[in-house]
């Protein structure tokens, strides 16, 4: 069996983007006229790096809470950001669709929030979380710096030619 459906990420030429970046992925509008956006965040560059679990766990717990607070006043409102499988980022979707500038913006505020994060993991318990042995908060934090030690982008999709 094979799927009926293609899909968008696979023709995206990986050996030519440039992370850390942001890229509009895609784009759904629903019959009464709300559009749904869905934007790859990709953090390190693709077969080059991949962020080991513990730490892209727990960077998926902050985000979820920095990625809503930084998007708030851009109109757009956060249905889901999750990891990607290949660890190289994260799939973002949104109600809405700010400009790639925006995301790009909010993205660095909130990769911020997660080095300034100081506490607990949110969300880091049994009864809120199906692996919460596997989370690193100085790893998040490491991850997340080092990733914002180079310029986050604005990537234009690049085709597979
Ligand atoms: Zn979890």
């Amino acid at each position: 069996m094979r799927p009926r459906t293609r899909v968008e990420s696979f023709d995206l030429d990986h050996t030519k983007v440039r992370a850390p970046y942001v890229r509009l992925a895609g784009r759904k509008e629903g019959p009464r006229g709300d559009v749904i956006s869905k934007w790859d965040l990709r953090l390190v560059q693709p077969n080059r790096a991949e962020i080991p679990t513990a730490p892209l766990h727990t960077i998926e717990h902050l985000l979820a809470g920095y990625l809503r607070d930084a998007l708030e006043g851009t109109g757009a409102e956060v249905i889901d950001a999750s990891p990607m499988g290949c660890r190289t980022g994260f799939y973002l979707t949104l109600l809405g669709e700010p400009d790639a500038e925006a995301v790009r913006i909010a993205l660095v505020e909130a990769l911020r929030g997660v080095t300034l994060h100081e506490g607990e993991i949110p969300g880091c318990a049994p009864e809120r979380c199906g692996n919460w042995r596997d989370h690193s908060l100085p790893g998040a934090q490491a991850w997340a710096r080092q990733v914002l030690g180079d310029e986050v982008i604005v990537q234009e999709t690049i085709p597979l030619s």
